[in-house]
């Protein structure tokens, strides 16, 4: 066991339910786990990886705890600057995997979230119900568990664009577009309208070698507002799902290679034109979140289940770190008996304030930008 995570409640016979296994579940899972707690995650999606595009995984100054210090180790395998999702959520699958005091279940639904004095707990789509003396929604921007914690205020909002993100191998560039060695990890180029972020991570070897990394790119559209309603990815003002590649029609790939080949320059026009000729990108409709509450008794909410930025504030992966490391750092003091409402009563006053201003920040931006 690392010796930077507390362990002062590991004889304690105590246990968390987590909801959600994706990258805010993980490290609450595991931060949760390494304090001594029992911990269940659920996840409703199924054990194959889920691919996605770049994160920003640095921003290491802001943490001020020696468990936000091992969480980001963790995650970020000690890289700096961008890294692939992917890349992220197998090192703490890994983690969560290996550790005796995890019980990861994939294809779980969780229903319903119900407490009373003395637990909390989960009803889930099989019928099984899984106690804990707390429970953590990690359950994304459309969480079931935030329902329960804040029912004045469930939804996050549609903020008026849709984001394409894929991330495509070097190789598939033409040799004479790739970028060179000394090519700075993260771009943002110039474009008409629009705005595209660009990032080069290693390959899925983890090499940085040339011509065996790899190109992640999101590219930032406010005019498919109307395709997205069409198709049901929004309903209202609420973001039903994302826009899965098979689902995109093919009058709006050809639309998007004409738009690009306008609008972006080299290597990332090539990663582009190659992503959609594969049909290798997915359209995520952006959401966004100010929470006035973070917790309900036994019950508590993190990452994009408390807080939807923007991803141009490039801060959902570092605040949902942040939430994980806080929470674990709160619930090792003890959680028996009232102690449990106490601590999660902590956690909010810790990161509530915080993560407004996360949202709040990326709000003017949306507002200027979304249709
Ligand atoms: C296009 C895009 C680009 C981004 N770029 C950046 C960036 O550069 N930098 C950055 O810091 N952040 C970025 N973010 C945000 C970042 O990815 C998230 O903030 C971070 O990954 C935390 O997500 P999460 O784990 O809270 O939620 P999610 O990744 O949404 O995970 C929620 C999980 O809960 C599961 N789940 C949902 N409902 C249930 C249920 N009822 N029962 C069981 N399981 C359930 C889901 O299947 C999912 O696995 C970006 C986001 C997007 C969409």
């Amino acid at each position: 066991m690392d010796e930077t995570f507390d362990e002062s409640i590991q004889e304690a016979n105590q246990s968390a339910v987590v909801v959600g296994a994706s990258l805010s579940g993980l490290m609450a899972g595991i931060a949760l786990a390494r304090s001594g707690l029992h911990v269940t995650i659920l996840e409703s999606a199924g054990a194959k990886p889920r691919s996605g595009a770049v994160l920003q995984v640095d921003s290491g100054d802001i943490d001020r705890t020696l468990t936000a210090k091992a969480l980001r180790k963790l995650a970020s395998g000690g890289m700096k600057s961008v890294e692939a999702w992917s890349s992220v959520q197998s090192r703490l699958r890994a983690e969560a995997k290996s550790h005796s005091k995890i019980d990861l279940r994939y294809d779980t639904r969780v229903q319903t979230v119900n407490q009373d004095n003395d637990s909390a707990w989960v009803m889930t789509d099989k019928g099984e119900t899984f106690h804990g003396d707390i429970l953590i929604g990690a359950d994304g921007h459309r969480s079931t568990v935030r329902r329960h914690v804040a029912p004045h205020n469930p939804n996050a909002t549609f903020a008026g664009y849709v984001i394409w993100v894929a991330i495509v191998d070097e190789n598939v560039i033409p040799k004479e577009h790739r970028p060179n060695r000394n090519a700075p990890r993260v771009a943002m180029p110039d474009g008409i309208g629009d705005f595209l972020l660009g990032g080069i991570v290693a390959g899925t070897d983890g090499s940085h070698d040339l011509g065996h990394r790899r190109l992640g790119w999101a590219w930032y559209d406010n005019t498919q507002n109307d395709l997205l309603r069409r198709l049901g990815c929004v309903e209202g003002n609420v973001v039903r799902h994302s826009l899965n590649a098979t689902d995109i029609p093919e009058q709006t790939l050809i639309e998007l290679a004409e738009q690009a080949s306008h609008r972006w320059p080299q290597p990332w026009l090539d990663a582009i034109l190659y992503s959609i000729r594969t049909r290798n990108l997915t359209g995520t409709p952006i959401a966004e979140y100010v929470p006035d509450k973070l917790v309900k008794g036994r019950i508590a909410i993190v990452g994009d289940a408390a807080h939807v930025p923007t991803p141009l504030t490039a801060s959902g992966f570092n605040a949902s770190l942040q939430d994980a490391a806080t929470l674990a750092d709160c619930v090792a003091k003890g959680i028996q008996g009232i102690a449990a409402t106490e601590a999660l009563l902590e956690y909010e006053s810790l990161r509530l304030k915080d993560v407004r201003q996360i949202v709040q920040s990326g709000q003017s931006f949306s507002r200027s930008f979304g249709r």
